[in-house]
């Protein structure tokens, strides 16, 4: 059995970690003395060691899981369940991996709270580095998850268009029908030879693909811009006052969903045409999510009523 269908050693739960870390450190005046300031930067060295430490465990765990897919997704016909199996034993391992860089910071930030040296500001920017450190797991699990399901729904396309996208003949006249797109849904074609409409519908193929391929096409395609969304969200939080928050981050923020948003929904209607009609009011309702985020900064609404009369 392969190590990635491991079972989760525990299961005991986790709890939240911590939000505030810091809270209780004296404002203490960085020292000349040099034995402290060796502590500190030995504290800050061992905290980044142990997240290098975590973060290579993980991307080996996931470099081992994308080689044992490849002969899964080579054996892809209609179905991703296969593949989805082994994946879903891959994410506990995550969720502990994150888990243990918590857990790392509740401990080496109390280690840091009584080292001298530290300050509230270091403090803070150390406490930053756990939720980087979580987020870029996440980012890392989901692409490495997401390329290997979208390299199996492309070949899972290419197979459906191969079966089902042969030979769709005039039921009047009986030549080729050559306006054909293959998609999941029924379309009216007309036959360029006599006129005449024939109803063209997908094979079951093609409608597998659209039902459980599509999303992960899309999904891929629109990875690079979800990226870049949530890492601009986490920079934006990581603020300690929201004042200081840089204009330029919110509009990027505001800019990037929109990217986000927009490849997802094309991308998925482009598989699913009878999603078409959605993507316009899908668009507007998830970016009215980030606006309503971006609104509980001044800098924005202020941004918002200098542009509003254009
Ligand atoms: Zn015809």
């Amino acid at each position: 059995m392969m190590s990635w269908f491991r079972k989760k050693k525990e299961d005991a739960p986790v709890a939240p970690a911590s939000s505030a870390p810091g809270a209780s450190v004296a404002d203490a005046v960085p020292t000349a003395i040099p034995a402290r300031v060796d502590r500190s930067a030995e504290l800050i060295q061992r905290w980044d060691a142990t997240r290098a430490e975590i973060r290579a465990r993980v991307s080996a765990l996931l470099a081992e899981a994308e080689a044992a897919s490849e002969p899964l997704i080579q054996s892809v016909l209609t179905d991703l369940t296969p593949l989805t199996l082994p994946w879903n034993a891959v994410t506990p391992h995550i969720r502990d991996a994150r888990d243990e860089i918590s857990e790392a910071w509740n401990k080496i930030s109390d280690e840091m709270s009584e080292c001298e040296g530290f300050t509230h500001e270091m403090m803070f920017r150390e406490g930053n580095k756990r939720d980087v450190a979580s987020l870029e797991l996440e980012l890392m699990h989901e692409r490495v998850y997401g390329g290997a399901m979208a390299r199996a729904a492309e070949r899972m396309r290419r197979r459906a268009l191969g079966v089902d996208a042969a030979q769709h003949s005039c039921k009047q006249c009986g030549a080729a029908l050559d306006n054909v797109t293959p998609v999941s849904q029924s379309l009216n074609v007309e036959c360029s030879h006599c006129k005449s409409i024939n109803t063209v519908h997908p094979g079951d193929a093609l409608r597998m693909f659209a039902a459980s391929g599509a999303m992960h096409l899309a999904a891929e395609a629109a990875r690079p811009a979800g990226e870049a969304m949530k890492r601009l969200d986490q920079q934006i939080k990581q603020y300690r006052d929201a004042k200081e928050v840089p204009l330029a981050l919110l509009i990027e923020l505001d800019s990037m969903s929109r990217i986000y948003w927009s490849t997802r929904l094309t991308e998925e209607a482009r598989y699913n045409p009878e999603e078409a009609k959605y993507v316009a009011g899908k668009l507007e309702r998830y970016t009215r999510d980030t606006l309503k985020t971006l609104r509980r900064y001044w800098q924005w609404r202020e941004y918002e009523t200098t542009r509003a009369p254009s």
